[in-house]
């Protein structure tokens, strides 16, 4: 090879490192050789998916051989139902991430910069740094976004802003009133991406339904997912709702069939199982309770969430932990990416696996510190 295929792709590109994805629960029987191994790492739902999502794959089987409904009427019809939207301010994705792709390609290029906080999800300097664009990364304020940092960052070149709200690995959260008075700062011609992936978690009073602010905010972007609380992350299926014309632009770069039909199908039956939906919500707050109060005992320290996860202060580099409990057989996400090297990140499980992961971690503390 006297060709170095590298350097020959563009710019943007060779900054890139492949994005690490939480460990599979195969891979890491194989590799360690444990059993029974559970993964707490990826933010997954602990309950799986509602019964109805089961029973609409299997209608899926008769059409296996058909290219899906490029438009996804019917899941559109349900999601415009849901938020009280219309159906052209909704733009389907292969997962969210395809649609925070979608608004960077249709977006950006080189002469743009793009502000978004230290600690954020990081996708979005992915695809930030895929389209060749600046980076603005404001410092976080408690953990969480900064935004007046973030409003004092944008500049003459700036076209887009990521906002995640709650934010991923931190957990934390921004209230209405902050949220909106920023928006009143920020030009029209300046796109403001909300990523509400976890938003069906959040309870607070306080927590703002950005959807509702569309008609006000003509520079809106909001991105919902399917993986997280609707427990379907191995279908990849995510939405964006914006003002019709954005929305016709990330349609124009959206590959036609960038949601198949079971993914399609199971997001459809998804909405209509609010039930499971609650009773989701209800186990990753018991959850949530018992993992604070047993870091409270064992005086560690963690960043208050209202997501479906949790980072937790381990005292020393959080990788080393994590290798451990790896042969300890549970999966968690070292966050050392995020500028975060003591914290590991904790997906909310089922009861009896939060007392598996409390017990492992307790035992590699324990020896670590021997
Ligand atoms: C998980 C996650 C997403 C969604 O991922 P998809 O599976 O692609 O829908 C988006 N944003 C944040 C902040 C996340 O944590």
């Amino acid at each position: 090879m006297t060709c170095d295929y590298i350097t020959l792709a563009t710019t943007g590109v060779q900054g890139l490192h492949p994005y690490q994805a939480g460990k599979p629960i195969e891979e890491l029987e194989r590799e360690y050789g444990v059993s029974n191994a559970i993964k707490l790492a990826s933010n997954e739902n602990p309950l799986g998916a509602s019964p109805l999502v089961t029973q609409a794959l299997q209608s899926g089987f008769k059409d296996l051989t058909r290219y899906p409904d490029s438009n996804g009427f019917a899941l559109k019809k349900s999601i415009a139902a849901l938020h009280h939207v219309e159906m052209d301010t909704i733009t389907l994705g292969n997962g969210s991430n395809d649609i925070l792709e979608l608004i960077a390609r249709a977006y950006l290029t080189s002469n743009d910069s793009v502000v978004y906080s230290e600690h954020a999800f990081v996708v979005y300097p992915l695809v930030t740094q895929a389209v060749g664009a600046k980076h603005i990364v404001t410092p976080a304020k408690n953990w969480g976004h900064d935004l007046e940092a973030m409003q004092a960052a944008i500049c003459e070149d700036t076209r887009l802003v990521f906002i995640a709200n709650p934010n991923n690995p931190t957990g934390t959260w921004l209230k209405s009133a902050e949220l909106k008075q920023f928006l009143d700062n920020v030009p029209e011609e300046i796109l403001v991406v909300i990523d509400e992936a976890y938003a069906e978690y959040v309870e607070e009073d306080d927590y703002p339904n950005c959807i509702e602010w569309l008609s006000e905010y003509p520079n809106l972007i909001i991105t919902r997912t399917f993986s997280k609380a609707y427990g379907l992350a191995s279908l990849r299926m995510g939405y964006a709702i914006a003002n019709k014309a954005i929305t016709n632009i990330l349609n124009r770069v959206r590959q036609p069939f960038n949601g198949n039909s079971f993914a399609l199908l199971a997001a459809e039956a998804a909405l209509a199982d609010q039930d499971f939906l609650a009773e989701s919500i209800r186990v990753n707050k018991e959850g949530m309770t018992y993992l604070t109060q047993q870091f409270d005992e064992m005086q560690l320290s963690y960043i208050p969430s209202v997501g479906n996860f949790i980072s937790v202060n381990v005292g020393r580099t959080g990788g080393e932990v994590y290798e451990e409990l790896l042969h300890e057989g549970v999966i968690v996400r070292p966050v050392a990416n995020y500028k975060m090297p003591n914290y590991l990140r904790i997906t909310i499980g089922l009861p009896e696996e939060n007392q598996r992961l409390i017990a492992a971690l307790q035992k590699v503390l324990a020896k670590l510190t021997a």
